[in-house]
């Protein structure tokens, strides 16, 4: 993440889910720079945020692919270019200029000046749905994300929530925490049921028809308060709250830019164009005719986007960026 808030590149992406990760690499493979622009505090979108764990079958060449192994290979194929990052930062504005560049500003204060716009922002900012009995303790304890499950490593973890998150990080924090407890407002899940009955041959306390009523600590987290639908409580010794509660997604400042936006989406046309001169769009936030909402699909349109921008940045250059197969590796 970028400290700078004044910041001026090629091309500034809205948006770090697969579609910006992977417009950024290309961007950098035409030798542009980019500032890439997430609300959230992790990149990798819907895929980090609703199924880091879950395989993919539907990327070209990847049989099977973890969500969490997808967003990290996008990381690393755009690194040598360094992008830089600005996460935990909502788009909000979108100035242009007398010399026909733009500048995007945040919520945090960033004003990102830049030739051209790629709008990544799928179904919009999320904001994840906050733990409210534990809000102090964010960063101290309380996360909506498992970034780095080793981090959890012999703690006695909460983990809030009856989706397929909450239930993918009971799996997968069961053998490397001291416990886990998953605690649930119902006694029904949204999870798949595969992974309902894995947890439930697990080692995994589950707490139904029960929400979190306290969470105390000294600095960290030390214990928390859960009460059942009867109003017993129990506390319970812990270091790890992982709320995974879902997320709001809304698209927004986005829709005051003046850009076409139709039942929360953007008309483009092939290349990729907005309405808006020198703003593209790619990825789920996308609309046109016959449409499919596929990681893959973001690709080809990320491509597309990135290479016609560069083309208009510098009207010298080809929309066609040649075969990396050419490229010095
Ligand atoms: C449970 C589940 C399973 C799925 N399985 C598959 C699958 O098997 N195969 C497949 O191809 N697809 C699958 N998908 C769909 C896939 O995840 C999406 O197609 C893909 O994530 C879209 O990528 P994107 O980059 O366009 O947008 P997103 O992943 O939605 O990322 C958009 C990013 O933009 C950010 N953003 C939006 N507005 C702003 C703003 N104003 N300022 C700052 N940041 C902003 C958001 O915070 C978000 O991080 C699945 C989706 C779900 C929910």
């Amino acid at each position: 993440m970028t400290s700078s808030l004044d910041l001026s590149v090629d091309i500034v992406i809205i948006g770090a889910g697969p579609a910006g990760l992977y417009a950024a690499y290309y961007a950098g493979f035409r030798g542009l720079s980019v500032a890439i622009v997430d609300a959230l505090d992790e990149p990798g979108g819907q895929v980090s945020a609703m199924y880091p764990e879950k395989a993919i079958l539907d990327i070209a060449g990847f049989p099977s692919v973890k969500g969490r192994d997808l967003v990290d290979g996008l990381l690393t194929q755009a690194a040598p270019y360094h992008p830089n990052y600005i996460l935990g930062a909502r788009a909000s504005t979108l100035d242009h200029n007398a010399d026909a560049t733009v500048t995007v500003g945040t919520d945090k204060g960033h004003r990102i000046s830049a030739g051209a716009v790629v709008i990544t922002g799928g179904i919009g900012a999320f904001t994840p749905r906050p733990l409210t009995k534990g809000i102090d303790f964010l960063g101290r304890g309380l996360s909506y994300f498992v970034p780095d499950l080793s981090a959890h490593t012999d703690r006695e973890v909460v983990i809030v929530g009856g989706g397929d998150s909450a239930f993918d990080w009971a799996l997968h924090l069961e053998p490397i925490a001291r416990s886990v407890t998953l605690v649930h407002r119902r006694d029904k899940f949204r999870a798949h049921k595969s992974s309902v009955d894995r947890v439930f041959d697990s080692s995994v306390q589950v707490l139904v028809n029960s929400d979190v009523s306290a969470v105390r600590g000294n600095g960290w987290i030390t214990e928390v308060e859960i009460t059942d639908k009867s109003g017993v409580a129990r506390t319970l010794p812990t270091q790890s709250v992982i709320a995974s509660l879902g997320f709001t997604a809304d698209l927004g400042p986005l829709g005051d830019w003046g850009i076409a936006i139709d039942n929360r989406h953007i008309a483009v046309n092939t290349r990729m164009e907005t309405n808006v001169r020198r703003v593209y769009a790619a990825g789920d936030i996308t609309d046109y005719p016959g449409k499919v909402r596929l990681i893959a699909v973001g690709f080809g349109e990320a491509a597309t986007a990135v290479n016609n921008a560069a083309a208009v940045l510098d009207p010298e250059a080809e929309i066609f960026p040649g075969h990396s197969t050419e490229q010095e590796v």
